[in-house]
């Protein structure tokens, strides 16, 4: 027998569903969105822009070192996290989180009569609290103030996507039967029904320069089509131009009736993708370890699938196959227990860990990757010991058969963070390891030095080595964009120039 399954969506603007220009139709002709580039990457020097603002200064100076992504087109920390900041205000959690917003953030802040509180959810390891942005008293859609505070009421992360400096008209030039005509423009099936909301809504649209507002309609059609499945579109209709702005079938249909699907598992984490003065990324994690009822590794996009359908238990750990994160000279990497469903499940490190231990295991990961594709050769393929924090110095890093990077100091950041670094240290081993497998022996410091400086420079392609090294300057350790230094002419009373670290 052949039935249909009907899966409704979740969520509108689903991030992966087809996009296409503004105005135009896609997919099958009846879809419309105003969403042009919904794969941009941060930009670095608009982010290092918003970064060094008097606004954003001002609040590391008080509060200590947080990372930041900044919504490029308003302006606002759109996700940021950092070291914990306590709130000095009794009350529920609605009440601490805009005692925070108005105290902390009050620079980025909009009118609070602006500020509407959605709800809060008391999590296991932290709270969450949202608010969205209001207008002349209309919604911004889109619009979201979370936070996240734990249960000993610090903040923990919070994203400011709000808006400001909107100048909209609020009362709107077409009535909800303008709009609902137009809503059902270019639709293709029969429809059945149409409704619309009415509470309008403000749409912020990114355009190239900044964001234009909207007054919008929100309607939602009903459709069937002729093999009887239904549509449900939900649409934006401009409450002064009649343009429809969006429009997406809530009803995604798939024939005839599939088994389960496999477990699909997508590991990531967010991470410095090259170093601390670059924005921060979230990343796939490559060869972590899974395991259920035996352990194996997710491909090098982080990516597994495992056969049979879920739910089963995992343990996914940052014990990878090329790569063990610990913490101080620790014994456990850190590790995330879950249920796995059929189907795609996305795991994310950044709520059982920190930017550090995602930053260095990547990079160990990544030279080990590039050592191998370079020169064919398997003496690398260890796990290589990530030892992230080491109290007891700082500004340094060194090889000892694990690679070992020092804790953040007043001078230097935590050194994990700089993936120069990790090349670095992993060349030592490299040194170490693969002369060994050749029975031979590599014993010149200096030399050393030079070849795991190349590991750096062979992945970055920059002859700057260590940029984000130091808190006060975004200047590496060393440089190789001068003269070459050349053996026997260029002995300097000792063997050759010696480096550090
Ligand atoms: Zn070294």
């Amino acid at each position: 027998m052949k039935t249909t399954i009907l899966l409704f969506t979740a969520l509108l603007f689903v991030a992966g569903s087809a996009i296409a220009g503004n105005g135009s139709y896609a997919n099958n002709g009846e879809e419309i969105t105003f969403i042009k580039n919904n794969k941009k990457l941060p930009d670095q020097y608009v982010q290092r822009y918003f970064r060094s603002s008097d606004v954003w200064k001002k609040f590391t100076l008080k509060n200590g070192k947080w990372y930041v992504e900044f919504d490029e087109l308003s302006g606002s920390p759109h996700r940021a996290f950092g070291k914990p900041i306590a709130i000095n205000a009794a009350g529920n959690l609605q009440t601490k989180a805009l005692h925070f917003l108005n105290t902390e953030l009050k620079d980025y802040m909009i009118a609070a009569n602006d500020i509407h509180f959605v709800g809060s959810t008391v999590g296991e390891k932290l709270n969450y609290v949202n608010f969205v942005q209001y207008h002349k008293g209309k919604e911004v859609l889109f619009s979201s103030l979370t936070l996240r505070i734990s249960h000993n009421d610090k903040v923990m992360m919070f994203g400011l996507d709000i808006y400001k400096d909107m100048d909209i008209n609020v009362n709107p030039a077409l009535s909800p039967q303008d709009a609902m005509s137009k809503a059902v423009q270019g639709l293709v099936s029969k429809i059945v029904n149409t409704g619309y909301n009415k509470e309008l809504k403000i749409l912020p649209i990114p355009e190239e320069d900044g964001y234009v507002h909207r007054l919008v309609y929100e309607v939602t059609v009903h459709t069937t089509n002729v093999d009887r499945i239904p549509g449900k579109y939900y649409t934006l209709i401009d409450a002064h131009t009649g343009e429809i702005v969006y429009r997406q079938n809530q009803v995604l249909s798939c024939t005839p009736p599939q088994p389960p699907p496999p477990i699909n598992i997508q590991v990531q984490g967010t991470l410095f993708p090259t170093h601390p003065y670059d924005p921060f990324a979230v990343i796939p994690l490559p060869y972590v370890k899974v395991t259920t009822t035996s352990s194996v590794y997710t491909d090098d996009q982080g990516q597994l699938i495992l056969a049979g359908a879920g739910p089963v238990s995992a343990t996914i750990s940052l014990e990878g196959r090329w790569c063990k994160v610990v913490f101080d000279n620790g014994t456990v990497a850190p590790s995330i227990t879950t249920i796995l469903n059929s189907g795609s499940n996305t795991i994310d490190f950044d709520s059982v860990t920190d930017i550090k231990h995602l930053t260095a295991y990547y990079h160990i990961t990544k030279v080990h990757d590039y050592f191998k594709a370079k020169t064919g050769l398997t003496v690398m393929d260890i796990q290589m010991i990530a030892n992230v924090d080491v109290a007891g110095s700082s500004c340094n890093a060194y090889y000892n058969g694990d690679c070992n990077f020092y804790a953040e100091s007043s001078t230097c950041n935590s050194i994990a963070l700089v993936g120069d670094v990790a090349y670095h240290e992993y060349g030592h081993g490299i040194n170490y390891e693969a002369y060994q497998a050749y029975g031979a022996n590599f014993s010149s410091g200096s030399l050393g030095e030079g070849y795991s400086d190349l590991w750096a420079m062979g992945i970055t392609e920059v002859p700057e080595i260590g940029i984000g090294f130091y808190k006060m300057s975004q200047n590496g350790i060393r440089s190789y964009s001068g003269a070459p230094k050349v053996y026997p002419d260029d002995i300097t009373g000792q063997v050759l120039e010696k480096y550090k670290p």
